[in-house]
């Protein structure tokens, strides 16, 4: 006889957009349920660097700087119900950041950019980068700092939101993959590994699997995993105390001394080795900015998949042409930063409860217009 699973909600995708949704439902008394094809929070949110950048709600006018403001207020509030709950300390804490720039025009408008945000933005000239940063290697002039930049350690934070599903509740099963959804406008239970789950309401939060798990529907989404390599040096604690970014690779210091120099953005399929070059690459990289990290010894490395889409946001939403089923998929390089505010409006949609933001710029059928556009060429 089949082994049959009853919950009121069934999220497909234990990292950290699944995890960070289920605690906010199981706050409001929502029986979940979380599946997930392999071990769970071991994936690209485990993988992650962990920045987390500023931004104000009252002053972001595009969907992008909408969903990371609001995740910039929650992340406070997360994480002390994380301590609340007992969780393990995820290093959520405000370090700043410098973004370095190669040429003065370039610094100024990101500078405008973070201030129409809200957030603070100041411009460095030498002197200032000299005096902030006196590692920085000579040919660095012109700088932008963000003192209100955050991060959070990824492994951390994904056993800390594991530990609070636990403490609250929900039920998180691995090895459990969801099959390929048929198309049905209310959907009520697939079939894992001989048991039928049945359920009310469903959200897809599976990361860079998406593109695949939705395929077979007229509404398939077009995400797709984009891979990211990081290396990890051992220095002594304090060597670095601010996120150094520089277009888009960065070094990411730890209170322990340890130092993230990421990423690299490769089309590698579902691929999650290290290459070495790419970890040379990032090496060398580390050396240009800081050359005080030369010879620092490497201690770990490793990528993981970006969920990409083809705008670089995420589709938040109910899934064109179903009445239950949600989505929360496509975060590519923000899942982190951006998941306290997706984690909130999902519970939201889930709950019939009106978002905290506007959604408009986000929705799952936007791509549906971008596939019509492409095939009618
Ligand atoms: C190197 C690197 C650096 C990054 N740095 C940052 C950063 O500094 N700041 C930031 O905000 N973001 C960063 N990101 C991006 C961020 O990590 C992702 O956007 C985010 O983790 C996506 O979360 P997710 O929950 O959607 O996906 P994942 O963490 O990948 O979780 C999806 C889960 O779904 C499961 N799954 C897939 N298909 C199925 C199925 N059919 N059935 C059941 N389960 C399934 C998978 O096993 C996986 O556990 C980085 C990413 C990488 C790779």
């Amino acid at each position: 006889m089949t082994a049959v699973t009853s919950t009121e909600i069934l999220i497909v995708g234990a990292g950290v957009i699944g995890l960070t949704t289920a605690v906010h439902l199981a706050d409001r008394g929502r029986k979940v349920l979380v599946i997930d094809q392999g071990a769970p929070a071991r994936q690209a949110s485990w993988a992650g660097a962990g920045m987390l950048p500023p931004g104000y709600v009252t002053q972001a006018f595009s969907p992008e700087a909408r969903l990371r403001s609001l995740s910039c207020q929650l992340w406070p509030q997360l994480n002390q119900r994380l301590r609340d709950l007992g969780c393990d300390d995820n290093e959520y804490h405000q370090c700043g950041s410098v973004l370095l720039f190669e040429d003065t025009a370039a610094a100024v408008e990101s500078v405008r950019q973070w201030t129409a945000d809200g957030a603070e933005a100041e411009l460095l000239d030498e002197r200032d980068l000299r005096q902030s940063l006196p590692q920085i290697n000579d040919c660095w002039s012109v700088a932008v700092r963000l003192p209100q930049q955050a991060q959070v350690r990824n492994p951390r934070h994904l056993k800390a939101l594991l530990q609070a599903c636990s403490k609250l509740g929900v039920t998180v099963r691995q090895d459990l993959c969801c099959p390929a959804l048929p198309c049905s406008e209310n959907l009520h239970a697939i079939a894992v590994n001989g048991q039928r789950i049945e359920f009310s309401r469903m959200l897809i939060s599976s990361g860079a699997w998406s593109g695949d798990l939705l395929a077979g529907l007229d509404c398939s989404l077009p995400v797709h995993p984009v891979r990211g390599q990081i290396a990890q040096l051992q220095g002594p604690p304090g060597l670095l105390s601010t996120i150094i970014e520089c277009e888009r690779r960065y070094l990411v210091p730890r209170r322990d001394g340890r130092i993230l120099i990421g990423s690299t953005e490769e089309h590698a399929g579902f691929s999650v080795a290290t290459t070495d070059a790419g970890i040379a690459g990032l090496r060398q990289f580390a050396a240009d900015l800081v050359p005080g990290l030369a010879d620092l010894p490497l201690v770990n490395q490793w990528a993981g998949l970006r969920p990409g889409s083809p705008d670089e946001l995420p589709a938040i939403g109910l899934l064109p042409g179903s009445r239950n089923i949600f989505v929360a998929v496509g975060h590519f390089r923000s899942g982190l930063q951006m998941s306290p505010g997706t984690g909130a409006v999902a519970a939201a949609l889930l709950c019939d409860e009106a978002p905290a933001i506007d959604l408009g710029g986000l929705e799952p059928e936007r791509f549906l217009q971008l596939q019509t556009d492409v095939s009618e060429l």
